[in-house]
């Protein structure tokens, strides 16, 4: 695959200070297919000087042109959209049909509401007698996951260009092929030499050179929950602004009223997608004991039609993490009907779609996150019962509700303590704001709400 030996820093593509490099592996037949350079301190460094000195510019260009610009984006990732998906598909190892539709379409609709939002939102406002200014909040070292390589690029670059930041990108090292595509899309798109920047590198490097830098002013994160802890002290350590987008273990709860067979199905189809590599999937599904064996039977049903279609996990260090905790769910007890821990192929990082009955709440599958396709069915009692361990993690990032009357639905669901979620199956709206309760995190992404997390307000009285 075609790959940069560079960084992408003030409109070029400049060699790296060292000399290291990054083998990127295709996670379908374990061969690398690429190598990218691993940054270090002193490319960070680079970065965020190039970005500070581009900031006044950037953030002084009317909203109408920053728009401009990221239509122009948009448009480019339009155009690219083959490349991409199969890029994504390369390095991730998603299937085609999923890199197409969603790490393709979704960055499309999010770099398009953007590009709206800027040319519409009110950047200043009269309050009695003071004019109240949203103004950018500077340099942003953006640093992001490999589960959705281009969606979660997208949705912080876009916003913070619409907000007129300036912006240092460290993306995965599992995926930095997509991020190099992305770069050539800025580029492409006209955006002015300085406004995004991007380093690839190690997280415990790069990453946190750019998160521990004095020269950036917010640091956006989204990844696991330990490194997301250790950026948010060390931002708090410097005063510095913060969003922590971090891991889920969400409930999908199915009320006795509900269309049983559809909130199934749904259910183990939201988490096999992607593998089941997605922060927000439902990988608790919560049945009421009069359901509980039909629900079993459905799940293990759904899950073994999925068979081949399901694409491998990211990286070997994913793969035996993912079969360590299906291993463990055995030992604890937990009911294998469908998948387990053998691995399917003799080559690739595969996993088979795995559903766990007899599921207890305290079990370590019901607590912490797999980000594999595992599933696992929890009885209760009550609709109280139902609510204590929708709610009974650290986390809370999403969420599913089922019932046959959509007022019942929607009482569950505000007493869940999770940032989102979807009644009878709703769909995903990239406007809707997206982030975390606990420790799934703090801030929100997309829409108006993900804007804001990038202005800072100024107030002049009159
Ligand atoms: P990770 O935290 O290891 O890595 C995420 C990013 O942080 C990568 O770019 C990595 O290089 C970097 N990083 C690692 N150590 C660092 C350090 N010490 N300082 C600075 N940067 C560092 O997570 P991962 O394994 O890549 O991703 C999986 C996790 O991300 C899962 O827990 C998942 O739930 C979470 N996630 C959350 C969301 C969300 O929106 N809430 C989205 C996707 C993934």
């Amino acid at each position: 695959m075609k790959a940069h030996n560079g960084m992408y820093i003030d409109g070029a593509w400049r060699p790296a200070a060292g000399r290291d490099t990054i083998a990127v592996v295709n996670p379908a037949d374990e061969q690398v297919i690429a190598e990218v350079p691993a940054g270090t301190a002193e490319d960070v460094d680079a970065a965020v000087r190039v970005a500070r000195a581009a900031l006044p510019a950037w953030a002084a260009t009317a909203p109408a042109e920053r728009a401009a610009r990221i239509a122009a984006l948009r448009d480019v990732l339009v155009a690219r959209k083959d490349e991409i998906a199969e890029t994504v598909t390369a390095e991730l190892g998603a299937p085609l049909p999923f890199s197409q539709a969603v790490h393709a379409g979704v960055p499309v609709l999010v770099a398009g509401s953007y590009a709206e939002r800027a040319a519409s939102y009110a950047f200043e406002e009269k309050v009695g007698n003071s004019t109240v200014y949203a103004e950018p909040v500077g340099v942003v070292g953006a640093i992001t996951p490999w589960n959705y390589p281009l969606h979660q690029i997208v949705a912080k670059v876009a916003p913070a260009l619409a907000a007129g930041c300036t912006v240092v990108l460290k993306p995965a090292e599992d995926t930095p092929l997509t991020a190099q595509l992305f770069a050539e899309a800025v580029h492409e798109a006209g955006i002015p030499a300085g406004v995004f920047n991007l380093v690839t590198g190690l997280g415990p490097v790069a990453g946190q050179a750019l998160a521990e830098h004095e020269g950036v002013d917010l640091v956006s994160f989204t990844g696991s929950t330990a490194v997301g802890k250790q950026i948010g002290a060390t931002a708090g350590a410097a005063v510095k602004r913060v969003a922590l987008e971090l891991g889920g273990k969400s409930a999908n709860v199915i009320l006795p009223s509900a269309d049983l067979a559809k909130a199934v199905a749904v259910g183990v189809a939201n988490v096999m997608g992607n593998s089941g590599q997605t922060c927000s999937a439902w990988t608790r599904m919560l049945v009421h004991t009069s359901q509980y064996d039909e629900a079993v039977a459905l799940a293990a049903e759904a899950a073994a039609k999925y068979g081949d279609r399901i694409g491998p996990l990211v990286n070997a260090k994913q793969h035996a993490r993912v079969r360590g905790y299906i291993e463990q769910g055995v030992a604890e007890g937990a009911r294998l009907v469908a998948g387990g821990p053998e691995a399917p192929r003799e080559q690739g990082y595969f996993v088979s779609p795995t559903v766990f009955a007899d599921v207890t709440p305290e079990m370590t599958i019901a607590q912490e996150e797999i980000f594999g396709p595992v599933v696992s069915i929890i009885r209760y009692e009550d609709e109280d019962d139902a609510l204590r361990i929708a709610n009974g993690t650290v986390y809370g990032l999403a969420g599913a509700v089922w019932a046959g009357d959509e007022a019942e639905a929607v009482a569950f669901a505000r007493r869940m303590d999770t940032g989102q979620v979807d009644i009878n199956g709703g769909r995903f709206n990239p406007l809707a704001p997206f982030g975390g309760y606990k420790q799934s995190g703090i801030g929100r992404e997309l829409g108006s709400h993900g804007l804001t997390e990038y202005l800072q307000t100024k107030s002049l009285q009159f």
